[in-house]
């Protein structure tokens, strides 16, 4: 084999190994995604069937209804100034300068926890 063909040799067996490899990370890369979205069914799954546990649980004793619960659910997803069908509460400023993300208890950047008490 002279010494072009053997380069063009070597060169498409770089290739396949190239596309193989490719291959096999974006098999793992769906595997990983599945497992995550499997995780997430699970919890969404989890979380309603204590939401729904826990309306039961209060609405008949309490007197309130589907009405009353959809009236809540209305007033926070309004709340957060837009009607998305979300409740994202605004973030707030940090003595830092750097705005804290709702869902955070403390800020990113400095550590300064907020004085936000959550439930949730
Ligand atoms: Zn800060």
């Amino acid at each position: 084999m002279d010494m072009l063909a053997q380069i063009s040799s070597e060169v498409s067996q770089g290739v396949e190994a190239n596309k193989t490899a490719q291959a096999t990370g974006r098999a793992a890369e769906v595997a990983t995604s599945s497992s995550e979205i499997r995780q997430l069914q699970d919890q969404v799954a989890r979380l309603q069937i204590g939401t729904e546990a826990m309306w039961r649980l209060l609405s008949e004793p309490l007197g309130f209804t589907d009405q009353h619960l959809f009236d809540v659910i209305e007033a926070l997803d309004k709340s957060d100034g837009t009607k998305d069908g979300r409740f994202m509460p605004a973030p707030v400023s940090c003595s830092c300068g750097a705005a804290i993300n709702a869902a955070a208890e403390k800020c990113q950047f400095c550590g300064t926890e907020t004085d936000r008490r959550k439930v949730f």
